[in-house]
């Protein structure tokens, strides 16, 4: 925990972000609020190190969502509200962020920075892979069943451009983890523990949205869509649990990155 002037720097920074993303479009009222709350509670607990993690995390992200949307929109594929997240995905992507933070006291602390660098590279390599892999020019793949190809957009479905963007999310977070001084590893040790958790991340979220993912249809468009409403009309339940949404998909994803990290330092280290 920190000083009382330590954590009004904290406030401020975070006022100013607020600001930033507002204007730029990157989140939503409630977005920006729940964004707020999980970034007092990890520069908190955490420290400025985990908090500028998280950042680095936001900021690339928000720059992807944003890159080609018009393309992504016309695909009828893109994050709502012109991109900007809300509260929900927000908190879906950074609870277990949050979670590691207030554990730092509570658990070893190696364990604790595991976890947290897991789950941000899971939440990381998702976002990215979606938002780069959305722009695929072959058809993606189901992932239980690669010889099915599926329309852009999907849930479950793979591209190897979507894979490959792992990578990037990856070596940013991995560069950023090592610039601060999260750790007392090794780069290469790093990059191992992004690279693995990262992909977990990725992979759960695939499989679960090709299988257990609440799937709607749109009788606008006619598209299968993971929302309960689109083109301004709410949709049909088609298939997949309606309980877990893509939100639902993502906060299961990081956690599984969190404790693919854990589990990987122990075997592989
Ligand atoms: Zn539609």
């Amino acid at each position: 925990m920190l000083a009382g002037s330590t954590i009004l720097t904290g406030i401020v920074v975070i006022a100013l972000l607020d600001i930033i993303s507002l204007l730029l479009g990157l989140l939503t009222v409630s977005g920006i609020i729940a964004a707020s709350i999980i970034g007092l509670v990890v520069f908190h607990f955490g420290g400025w190190r985990w908090f500028v993690i998280l950042l680095v995390f936001l900021i690339i992200s928000s720059l992807f969502t944003k890159f080609k949307y018009s393309q992504k929109r016309e695909l009828g594929i893109a994050q709502g509200k012109k991109g900007a997240r809300s509260w929900i995905n927000v908190v879906a992507n950074g609870f277990a962020s949050a979670g590691f933070a207030i554990g730092k006291s509570l658990l070893p602390v190696e364990t604790v920075l595991l976890g947290f660098i897991g789950a941000v590279s899971a939440a990381f390599a998702d976002t990215l892979s979606t938002e780069i892999g959305i722009l695929s020019k072959s058809s993606p793949r189901l992932i239980t069943n690669l010889k099915r190809k599926v329309p852009a957009g999907t849930s479950g479905g793979i591209s190897v451009l979507g894979e490959l963007s792992v990578l990037i999310s990856t070596a940013i977070l991995t560069l950023a983890v090592w610039a601060v001084d999260l750790v007392s590893f090794s780069l290469t040790k790093i990059l191992f523990v992004t690279l693995v958790s990262g992909y977990a991340g990725t992979t759960t979220d695939s499989l679960l949205g090709a299988t257990f993912q609440a799937k709607y249809s749109c009788e606008i468009c006619g598209r299968i869509v993971e929302s309960k409403r689109h083109c301004d009309k709410p949709t049909q339940h088609m298939a997949g649990k309606r309980i877990l949404d893509n939100n639902g998909v993502n906060f299961i994803a990081t956690w599984i990155g969190a404790i693919t990290a854990i589990l990987f330092q122990w075997v592989a280290f």
